[in-house]
């Protein structure tokens, strides 16, 4: 709660009490905290913090709001709106925050949506409708609709994160909007509250009756006194979502809102943005999966030609059309430059194409749609394009491809420096006739201030998307006004629209009275009164807005400053800044961050949200979990943010950054790195809560626990000695509970079991130093702690199997012999301890160089050991040894992968007994965030009969630690049966293979079977 007391809560208008609240106060938010605790079910978020993390959407904006309140269900939203309407707080909705002009960034009560209201309420399949709540997400609805062969087609790129309530709220747009409109063509009932706590019935106007009926007469009577006004003015492209739809009874748009010709009063919310009412519920027009698509991709010789060519592709396909989607030059080198994707982009390429245009076909059978390729091919021939079009038809590349275009963006956007490519004028909606002529134009605009735009995006409905980079912590403001205002005159002289698909917010507020002129604007106006008189829904939004370039909106704004911070880890690779018109960055470390490059790369975080998702990705396990903005990859980059800049109010700001507050939102983070490889702008969570940790545990003191987790590679050996001994923790009633009280970790846990013998302690008839150099097929064995100590027959089946495949194989030991084995310090940044981690490296660096510099391969079992070499090890300045170390150290499967594709494991694969059980594959966290689960497969796959079966999981929830901790225990049971457990549990006869050790304990613990390392697999298959 806030410390002072500043706002009266007084029954004055909203519009003073908005203006009040926007400049922060205590007493109101007290007492709207207070009611809201004593009067509801739902969750009151008031914390400096919390407010903090919902100050931002994907937009370049930041409003602190009053506070924040996540209710349980819809009663909680009704009270929530009679309590701020009893005191005149403003309210602001919101779904998931991904919104790009500032929709949900406002200073009243924001209320979350998105965590409790998301049940699917009815599915007519018959007649392929369905009912949901607000905040329910797109790809959710999606997969409960799919059994009905239905989905829901508008297609947005954030459809892992989007609501319906804030799809509604902009009037989206998916890709596929040619063939299926925008919400406003697919939404078919609404139940929302206005303001006075009515809730309305908004359907079909001939149906409608009581308040509804009376919204709708007012509208059409504002409507018939400005047709003539309206005719003239108002943008008939479909994709225009700016404005409220004023046009419901005499449609303006090329689409027409309803099938039938009906007039829907749902449709006055569509992109009505939160201003006019809540949504409780939509009803919504679904549509039929496709059963078949194809896809032709057409090379053009320039750009202008792809967009002259937009107006004909979209003439034939007879309805079938569902896609046109422009990649452009930059996009296609950035993709040839992945390696992931350079093959798939290759295979869509005819010579050097400036621009490419993919064209999607999808309905009953595929041979029904092959007739429209070719006629793609002929139209191409008309236009002087001959054999320019390459032709998919089978899922498997088409899929790839629409992969592609869309890492193409997330590379785009993952400019470091302090330039970034920013939105206000990407979605401008212009006739297709015309695009050609506007997209160069705008070009020509870029050029003139200094930046470039790479275009992409929706060529069928003349939506390109295109981000100029600008930097708006120094001359952005002004150069975004510029733009903005070049822009415009475009989309007047070519008639088009300004605001094509991201909607108005705090961005192109002012811009509604320009595309409508004052009458229109003033009907706005009047709609906005006549629905929340009391102006009490996102004021200031749509009706007067402020300017676009008010600097003090903004999340970096010229007055934006960063404490300085001496890093632990080297983050000199994020302190750059960029040329907008070349997008080169300058040298490491030149980029005047005072954080040392640390507070840039927390920066990289743009709100856009994507680590909400819950697909296949790993992304964020502790989210998946509490469904918290707090345990949130973007909820804790942007408390980094705040604390790093100051903005953690109530705190110096040099403690801010090693507060409670900023531990609370990483506490959860298991360090999965899961946003390193899916964060679309590579914000790398696990690296940073190392860095934290370095300053927390500096200013607070390591715990016993932090001790014992982090010492464990330097006592190992002497704890071995006492096995017997340490194991009766887990054998002895009451001792596992009292041990948790001095250790922290949970008596619910076993730990792992010691052993007297270890690898360690044991001979193994491995090559000496000088025989590895000079072998013909040399390897080096990185045995780590966990497996050295605790799983030996890992490691020693590990040699075997490298033995077994020919391999002169040594086991890597320190350069000086003091009876300690190699480490990689992994333990020690789990607990803060950076020096002590970088103590460890530099022994694995001196160890390990000789054979690195000599292209051995250094194999390893632990994912999270050997993978620290590729990854925390490069930021330790460690110098060009680190990096020659990181370009050779392969985990066991990668390593045997990469050989068995260059043919040498032929004899090994001769001598692999078949196996005759299904075989279960759960990837450990760090695999996946370095690609390294498809090598697994692989190797399994040379075992006659194995049919590798890859569990769809995030994170196990063990992490290393952070499963043993009496205060994780719950959360990492809870992350374990989202999908791991169940389907361990769901094949009891299957062998399950995971290579991590706290995998394999978090398997055992949960669904008691014992989970193998692929090496334990493979030295049993292995003929004598
Ligand atoms: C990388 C990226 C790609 C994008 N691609 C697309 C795209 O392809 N097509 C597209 O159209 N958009 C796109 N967007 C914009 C954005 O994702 C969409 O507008 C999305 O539908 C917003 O959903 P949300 O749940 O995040 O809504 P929010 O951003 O949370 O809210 C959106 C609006 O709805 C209002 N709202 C939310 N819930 C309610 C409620 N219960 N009652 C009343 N009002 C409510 C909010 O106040 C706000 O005005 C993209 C954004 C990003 C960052
Ligand atoms: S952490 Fe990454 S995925 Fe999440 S909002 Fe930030 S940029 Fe997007
Ligand atoms: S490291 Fe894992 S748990 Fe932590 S923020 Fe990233 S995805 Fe989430």
């Amino acid at each position: 709660m806030h410390s002072s007391l500043l706002l009266k809560a007084a029954p004055k208008t909203a519009a003073e009490t908005y203006e009040a609240v926007s400049r922060a106060s205590n007493e109101v938010a007290g007492r709207l905290a207070a009611r809201l605790t004593a009067e509801t079910c739902g969750e009151v978020l008031f914390s400096t913090a919390d407010r903090g993390r919902y100050a931002t959407d994907a937009s370049i904006y930041q409003v602190m709001p009053v506070g924040v309140f996540v209710p349980n269900g819809a009663p909680d939203v009704k009270t929530a709106l009679d309590i701020c309407r009893d005191m005149g707080v403003p309210i602001v909705p919101r779904g998931g925050g991904t919104s790009q002009c500032g929709q949900t960034v406002g200073a009243g009560l924001v209320i979350d949506h998105a965590k409790h209201m998301r049940n699917i309420i009815d599915v007519d399949a018959a007649h392929g409708t369905a009912e949901v709540e607000p905040g329910i997400v797109l790809d959710h609805l999606n997969a409960a609709l799919r059994k009905h062969g239905l989905w829901y087609p508008v297609d947005v790129s954030t459809a892992a994160q989007a609501t319906l309530g804030g799809m509604a709220g902009n009037n989206s747009c998916g890709s596929r909007s040619i063939a299926y409109g925008n919400m406003v063509h697919n939404v078919l009932g609404a139940q929302a509250w206005t303001s006075d706590g009515n809730l309305l019935q908004l359907g079909v106007f001939a149906g409608s009756s009581g308040k509804a009926r009376e919204l709708g007469n007012y509208v059409r009577t504002l409507a018939e006194e400005l047709q003539p006004v309206i005719h003239r003015l108002w943008p008939t492209v479909m994709r225009r979502v700016s404005g409220y739809n004023l046009d419901i009874f005499d449609p303006r748009s090329e689409r027409p809102y309803t099938a039938d010709g009906s007039v829907n009063l749902a449709h006055l919310l569509i992109g009505s943005e939160g201003t006019l009412a809540l949504t409780k519920s939509l009803t919504l027009q679904l549509a039929e999966l496709p059963k078949a698509k194809v896809l032709g991709v057409v090379n053009f010789p320039t750009f202008y030609r792809a967009m002259d060519a937009a107006q004909h592709i979209v003439k034939i396909g007879e309805g079938t059309l569902t896609a046109v989607e422009l990649v452009d030059r930059t996009m296609i080198d950035l993709s040839l430059q992945n390696p992931a994707f350079a093959p798939t982009i290759r295979s869509a390429l005819i010579g050097q194409p400036a621009a490419i245009l993919l064209v999607e076909f999808s309905g009953a059978s595929k041979a029904e749609l092959l007739p429209h390729l070719q006629r793609l091919g002929e139209l191409m021939g008309d236009l002087l394009l001959p054999d320019s079009v390459v032709e998919m038809t089978d899922d498997a590349p088409q899929k790839n491809l629409w992969e592609v275009r869309k890492a193409g963006l997330n590379i785009m956007m993952s400019l470091k420096g302090d330039g970034k490519p920013v939105s206000f004028i990407e979605d401008c909606a212009v006739p297709l006739e015309h695009l050609a002529e506007y997209t160069d134009a705008l070009t020509e605009v870029f050029k003139k201030y200094g930046s470039k735009g790479t275009w992409y995006a929706h060529a069928s409905v003349g939506t390109l998307h295109v981000r100029p980079i600008l930097d708006m912590r120094r001359e952005g403001a002004p150069k975004m006004r510029a733009i903005a205002e070049e822009a415009s005159e475009l989309v007047r002289k070519f008639k088009g629209a300004y605001s094509g698909e991201h909607g108005d917010g705090l961005c192109r507020g002012e811009w509604i009275q320009w595309q409508f002129g004052p009458q229109i604007n003033e009907a706005f106006a009047k709609i906005k009164q006549f629905m929340d008189p009391a102006g009490l829904l996102s004021p200031g939004r749509m009706i007067n807005p402020p300017k676009m370039d008010d600097t003090r909106l903004m999340r970096f704004s010229p007055s934006y400053k960063v404490i300085p911070i001496k890093t632990a880890l080297d983050w000199r690779a994020w302190d750059v800044q960029n040329d907008p018109a070349t997008e080169q960055t300058s040298a490491p470390g030149s980029g005047g961050d005072p954080a040392q490059g640390f507070a840039k790369a927390v920066e990289m975080c743009n709100n856009n949200g994507h680590c909400r998702k819950f697909d296949a990705g790993t992304m964020c396990p502790s989210y998946r979990v509490t469904r918290d903005e707090k345990h949130l990859t973007r909820g804790r980059a942007n408390t980094l943010r705040l604390a790093l800049s100051g903005q953690l109010e109530g705190m110096n700001a040099a403690d801010a950054f090693t507060s409670e507050t900023v531990k609370d939102a990483l506490d959860l983070c298991v360090g999965c790195k899961g946003c390193r490889r899916d964060c679309p702008t590579g914000v790398d969570m696990a690296k940073m809560k190392v860095e934290f940790l370095h300053h927390y545990k500096a200013r607070h003191g390591y715990t016993l626990k932090d001790k014992l987790v982090a010492r464990l590679p330097d006592y190992a050996r002497w704890a071995s000695r006492l096995a017997p001994l340490l194991n009766l923790r887990d054998k002895i009633p009451g001792l596992a509970a009292l041990s948790e009280k001095f250790t922290g970790f949970s008596a619910k846990r076993s730990l792992p079991q010691w052993k007297r013998n270890t690898f360690f302690n044991t001979r193994h008839a491995g090559a000496t130093r000088e025989e590895v150099l000079a072998a013909s097929k040399p390897v080096v064995l990185f045995v780590d702690t966990f497996n050295g100590t605790f799983e030996s027959h890992n490691a020693a089946s590990a040699l075997k199997v490298l033995k077994a495949a020919g391999y002169t194989v040594h086991i890597a030991t320190k350069t000086i012999a003091d009876g300690k084995h190699l480490c990689c310090g992994r333990t020690y940044l789990a607990s803060g301890m950076v020096e002590e981690a970088k103590a460890k490296a530099r022994e694995v660096v001196d160890a390990l160089l000789p054979f690195a510099g000599r292209g051995i391969a250094i194999v390893g079992l632990e994912p999270s050991c050997l993978l620290t070499m590729r990854d925390e090890m490069l930021v330790m300045g460690l110098g060009e040894a680190a990096q020659t170390i990181s370009q050779h150290a392969l985990l066991f499967e990668e390593f045997l992968a990469r050989e068995a594709a260059a043919g040498k494991l032929d004899d090994l694969k001769t001598r692999l007994r078949a196996v005759d059980q299904p075989i279960l594959l759960h990837g450990h966290c760090h695999q996946k965030a370095f690609g390294a689960v498809s090598p697994i497969m692989d190797v399994l796959r040379l075992i006659p009969g194995a049919q590798p079966e890859l569990i769809e999981s995030s994170c196990c929830g063990m992490a290393g630690s952070f499963g043993y901790e009496a205060s994780h225990y719950e959360v990492s049971m809870q992350m374990a049966e989202l999908s791991l457990l169940p389907a361990v549990r769901q094949q009891p006869d299957a062998i399950v293979v995971a290579d991590g050790t706290s995998c394999r304990h978090q398997i055992r613990d949960g669904a008691q079977r014992e989970a193998v390392h692929l090496a334990v697999l493979m030295a049993q298959q292995l003929r004598p």
